[in-house]
């Protein structure tokens, strides 16, 4: 059994998509272990996203974060930090495949209503950093 961290994003939470993404998780065979809602600060925002200083989209991602709530979820799967990337698809829903979270509700390459961690290492930090 593995851990891993998903965020239903601000986009995802204004549409009132929170119970569709948790009943995607669930019928996938993830099971939720930890969950909340949290409105995020700029600080948090950009703490999270400190792997992207100095790209050219981080100031409009934190302004988008903390547009609205978000919903953190520590999620447990066999192999689930893999299966769950799967599942969401592609970052840009354009590119995202069919069947994909991120190809059914996202609505652009910014808003694209969650996010998964991409590493055993970086789950156990984004984890810790909800969580703990
Ligand atoms: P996430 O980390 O949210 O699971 P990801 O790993 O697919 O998404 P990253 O490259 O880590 O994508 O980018 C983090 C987030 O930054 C993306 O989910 C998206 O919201 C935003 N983002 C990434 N690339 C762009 C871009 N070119 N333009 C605008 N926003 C972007
Ligand atoms: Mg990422």
């Amino acid at each position: 059994m593995e851990r891993t961290l998903l965020i239903i994003k601000p986009d995802a939470t204004e549409r009132n998509l929170i119970g569709h993404i948790v009943y995607r998780l669930e019928r996938a065979g993830f099971r939720v272990v930890n969950m909340r809602m949290e409105q995020l600060t700029e600080v948090r925002a950009r703490e999270f996203y400190a792997v992207h200083e100095g790209k050219p989209f981080l100031d409009s991602l934190v302004s988008f974060m903390v547009s609205g709530p978000v919903v953190p979820m520590e999620l447990e799967r066999e192999n689930a930090i893999s299966s769950l990337r799967e599942l969401i698809g592609a970052t840009n829903p354009k590119d995202a495949a069919c069947g994909t979270i991120r190809q059914e509700i996202a609505r652009d390459i910014e808003k694209n209503s969650v996010h998964a961690s991409d590493s055993p290492e970086n789950a156990k930090k984004e984890i810790a950093f909800f969580f703990e």
